[in-house]
C-alpha cells in the first residue's frame, strides 16, 4: 500500500492522494442501496489528463483495481469501491474547454456537473438537452458512464445521442480519441457509442465532444388526473399515435403524488391514481397542450389542468423532480429502473400492482411515461428481515415482468452490481460472451471497475 501511495504521489499534486481510512471510506459508495461496497486503498483526485494516465500506468503496473468516479449520484453500484482498489475520481476534471455555437458542440472534461453546463450554453442561446433529475449534482464523465436519461428524452433522447467524440485513458495508460467534432461522421467502429453506458469498465473519460441545440422555449404544461393506470397509458399512447411531440411526459402514482406533497407542500391532487404531467416547448405550445388535454379527456380523464404560466409549469415540473427524494422518506427503498415499449406501460403499471399486492408492500411509481420507462420504488422496513426478503422477491418480479413485456432491466441507471445477475437473461449467451470479450480486448488485466455489469 506505501508503494502504491508513493507511487501515485509522484505523478500527481500534493494533496491529491488521499488514504486516509475516514476519508477513503465517505468515497467507498454510490447512492444505490443493497450493493455492497469494498474499502479502497487510497482514493485520487487528479486535475489533468496527464495525471489520469500516470494513475493508470501506476495501476497496471502494480495491478491494483481502478474504479472511476464522478459524483457518485449513481443507483446501481457501478461506482462502489471494491477492497483495496484506486478510486479515480473525476470531479476536478471539471472545466468547459469550449463552447462553439457554429459547429453546435461543447468540449468539456468529465467532472463538469451537468446544470452547469446546461446553464452555460443556454447563455449562448444553446441547450445540452440529457436532463437526469439528479442534473444539479451529476457529472457529465458519470453521465457518459451510465449512458443517463432524464426528463425531456421523450423529445430529445437520451445521452448516447449527444456524445460525438471522446477522450479516454485506457487501463494502460494509453490516450484513446475516439469519434468527431463533425455533424457527421461514419469512419470505423463507433466506439464512442461504445463507451457510452460502459460504466467505467472500459477506460476512464478525459475529454468529451458533446452535441448541442438551439436553446428551445421555456416549457409549458398540464397537468391530467386520470382514475386508472389503463386510462392514463391510453392517453400516452394517442398522444404519440397522433404525432405530437411532447418535451415532457411524465407518470406519477397516488404513493408518489402524496410523498411529495408531503415533502414539498406541492398541492397535487391526491384522489388521482395516475397524474400525467405533459409538456411542449415549440413554438404552438398552447396549441399542442390543448390536443393533450382533449385527447386525455377521451381516455378517461377526471381532470385536466394547464398551468397558467410559466410559473406554474415550473412548479408541475419541480414536483416530478421531487418525486424520488420524497419516497426516500417513506422508508428504506429499492428503486427500480424498468423500461417498456410504451404501448406496454399500462401493463407494466398494473402488474406492479400487482406484485406490490402479492407480496404485501407499499411500491411507489413513477414513469418517464413517454419513454416507457418506469421507476417502481419498493417501500419496506430494513430492520424486518422477513420484509426485506419480500422487498427483494418484489424488485426481481418487477425486471421479470419487464422482460415479459419486451423491456429492458434498466432504461438509464445502469446494471453496475444491483442488475449484474439480470444482465445473462436480457443479452442471452451470444451477446453476453461477445460483451465479455470486448471487456478483455480493452482491459486485459480486468482492473477497471472489476465485477460491474458485465
Ligand atoms: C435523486 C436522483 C435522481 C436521479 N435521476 C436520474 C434520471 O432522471 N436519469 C438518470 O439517468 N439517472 C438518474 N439518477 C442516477 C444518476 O444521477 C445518474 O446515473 C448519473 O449519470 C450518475 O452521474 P455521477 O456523476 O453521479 O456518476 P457516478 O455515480 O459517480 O458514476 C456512474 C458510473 O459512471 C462511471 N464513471 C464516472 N465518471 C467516469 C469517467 N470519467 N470515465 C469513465 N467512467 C466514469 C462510474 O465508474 C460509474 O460506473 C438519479 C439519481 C438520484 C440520486
Amino acid at each position: 500500500m506505501g508503494d502504491l501511495t508513493d507511487r501515485l504521489a509522484q505523478g500527481l499534486p500534493a494533496g491529491a492522494v488521499v488514504a486516509d481510512p475516514d476519508v477513503t471510506a465517505a468515497y467507498s459508495r454510490d447512492m444505490a442501496g443493497f450493493c455492497a461496497a469494498g474499502a479502497p486503498a487510497v482514493v485520487v483526485f487528479p486535475e489533468t489528463v496527464e495525471q489520469v494516465r500516470h494513475v493508470m500506468r501506476v495501476a497496471t503496473e502494480l495491478r491494483v483495481p481502478v474504479v472511476p468516479q464522478g459524483a457518485r449520484t449513481g443507483l446501481s453500484g457501478a461506482a462502489n469501491a471494491v477492497d483495496g482498489c484506486v478510486v479515480l475520481s473525476l470531479v476536478k476534471l471539471n472545466r468547459i474547454l469550449e463552447i462553439d455555437p457554429v459547429n453546435r458542440i461543447a468540449v468539456v472534461e468529465p467532472g463538469v456537473v451537468n446544470a452547469e453546463l446546461s446553464r452555460a450554453v443556454e447563455r449562448l442561446g444553446l441547450s445540452y438537452p440529457p436532463d437526469p433529475s439528479s442534473w444539479e449534482s451529476c457529472t457529465i464523465g458519470g453521465n457518459i458512464g451510465t449512458g443517463a436519461g432524464g426528463l425531456c428524452c421523450v423529445k430529445y433522447g437520451v445521452t448516447s445521442e449527444y456524445v460525438l467524440g471522446l477522450d479516454v485513458v485506457l487501463a494502460d495508460g494509453r490516450l484513446l480519441s475516439t469519434g468527431r467534432r463533425t455533424a457527421k461522421g461514419v469512419a470505423g467502429y463507433d466506439l464512442t457509442r461504445l463507451f457510452v453506458g460502459s460504466e467505467g469498465t472500459l477506460g476512464v473519460v478525459v475529454r468529451a465532444v458533446l452535441a448541442l441545440r438551439p436553446a428551445p422555449a421555456p416549457q409549458l404544461a398540464l397537468a391530467a388526473e386520470f382514475p386508472s393506470a389503463d386510462a392514463a397509458g391510453a392517453a400516452v399512447c394517442e398522444v404519440m399515435a397522433r404525432g405530437l411531440t411532447p418535451s415532457l411526459m411524465e407518470l406519477m402514482d397516488a404513493v408518489s403524488v402524496r410523498a411529495v406533497n408531503e415533502l414539498g407542500q406541492m398541492g397535487l391532487p391526491e384522489s388521482t391514481q395516475a397524474l400525467l404531467l405533459v409538456a411542449f416547448d415549440g413554438p404552438d405550445r398552447v396549441g399542442e397542450l390543448a390536443r393533450v388535454a382533449e385527447l386525455c379527456r377521451a381516455t378517461g380523464a377526471t381532470g385536466v389542468v394547464p398551468a397558467e404560466d410559466q410559473a406554474e409549469s415550473d412548479l408541475l415540473l419541480a414536483a416530478r423532480r421531487l418525486a424520488l427524494p420524497a419516497m426516500d422518506r417513506l422508508g428504506t427503498t429499492m428503486i427500480d429502473d424498468v423500461a417498456v415499449p410504451r404501448s406496454r406501460l399500462a401493463e407494466m403499471l398494473n402488474g406492479v400492482a400487482a406484485i406490490a399486492g402479492r407480496h404485501g408492500l407499499t411500491i411507489g411509481v413513477v414513469s418517464h411515461a413517454g419513454d416507457g420507462n418506469t421507476h417502481p420504488i419498493v417501500i419496506f422496513d430494513a430492520q424486518d428481515e422477513e420484509q426485506a426478503v419480500r422487498a427483494q422477491r418484489s424488485f426481481d418480479d418487477i425486471m421479470a415482468l419487464g422482460l415479459e413485456l419486451g423491456g429492458t432491466i434498466t432504461g438509464e441507471h445502469g446494471v453496475g452490481l444491483l442488475k449484474r445477475d439480470w444482465l445473462a437473461r436480457e443479452l442471452g449467451p451470444v451477446a453476453l460472451e461477445l460483451q465479455r470479450q470486448l471487456k478483455g480486448v480493452f482491459d486485459p488485466l480486468g482492473i477497471l471497475n472489476p465485477g460491474k455489469m458485465i
